[in-house]
């Protein structure tokens, strides 16, 4: 398999998403650097890396802070001697409100954990990808960072940004044999979506061809090709995967 034996770093890896990214792209071989916001969740992770038999381990990175970043990817590459090979940013968080009443707090905290945080784990990660003249970057947006979305001007902004970086780092880079592209989740069942009331998810799922929502896995399954040979040939893409709730 293509990633065997590659250092991976998956961002905002506790639960969710980024849980079943981890753990699929450790059953396909890598060596998955698991990390979140807290120790604590860093310890959770490690456990469940072990008790399944995985080779991986949890580490301590908040996205939103670059002095974290700069110690997770030293402590990551003194334990597994090379630094990432292969990042999948996959942290973000939403703090939903109109236009209106947005405040500037939560403007900026949603771009500096959605969007800034994209920009700092690349550039962070990048230089060793290009010496090797190998690597693969996958950056979770959205759907809405498409097609907009009423009461998130700021989390839509930010993943619109994460797909113009995407394109815009992929065609710096495509020459050293580094691929980026990003994934635009529809509706996924995860804590994020458990948010919303019943209305909001009828509204949703009223708008899905394939009539349901989407599971963790659909976009693990997303990420295992894009970081495969079989995707060697893409670059700057966005892979929508939404039940056909758009398409473009
Ligand atoms: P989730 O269940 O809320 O999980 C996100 C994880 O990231 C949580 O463990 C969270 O910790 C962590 N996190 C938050 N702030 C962080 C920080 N500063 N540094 C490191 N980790 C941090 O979300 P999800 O649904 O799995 O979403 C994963 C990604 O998919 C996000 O980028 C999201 O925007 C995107 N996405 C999701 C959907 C969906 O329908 N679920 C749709 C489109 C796109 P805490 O729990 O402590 O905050």
């Amino acid at each position: 398999m293509s990633i065997k034996g590659k250092v991976a770093l998956v961002t905002g890896a506790y639960r969710g998403i980024g849980l079943v990214i981890a753990e699929e792209l450790a059953r396909q071989g890598a060596k998955v650097a698991s990390s979140d916001i807290s120790p604590e969740f860093a310890e959770a992770i490690s456990e469940r890396f072990q008790e399944q038999g995985l080779s991986g381990h949890g580490f301590c990175l908040d996205v939103g802070n670059q002095e974290s970043i700069d110690n997770a990817i030293a402590e990551i590459t003194k334990i597994y001697g090379v630094a990432p090979q292969i990042l999948i940013n996959n942290a973000g968080i939403t703090r939903d409100n109109l236009l209106m009443r947005m405040s500037d707090a939560e403007w900026d905290m949603v771009i500096n954990t959605n969007l800034t945080s994209v920009f700092r784990l690349t550039r962070s990660c990048i230089r060793s990808m290009m010496k090797e003249r190998w690597g693969k970057i996958v950056n979770i947006a959205s759907v809405v960072g498409v097609t907009g979305n009423a009461g998130q001007v700021n989390y839509t902004a930010a993943k619109a940004g994460v797909i113009a970086l995407t394109k815009s780092v992929a065609k710096e880079v495509g020459s050293r044999n580094i691929t980026v592209n990003a994934i635009a989740p529809g509706f996924i069942e995860s804590a994020m979506t458990q948010k919303l009331t019943d209305e909001q998810r009828e509204k949703y799922l009223a708008n899905i061809p394939l009539a349901r929502a989407g599971k963790p896995e659909d976009i693990a399954n997303a990420v295992s090709f894009l970081v495969s040979d079989a995707a060697s040939y893409i670059t700057g893409t966005t892979l929508h995967v939404n039940g056909g709730m758009y398409m473009n």
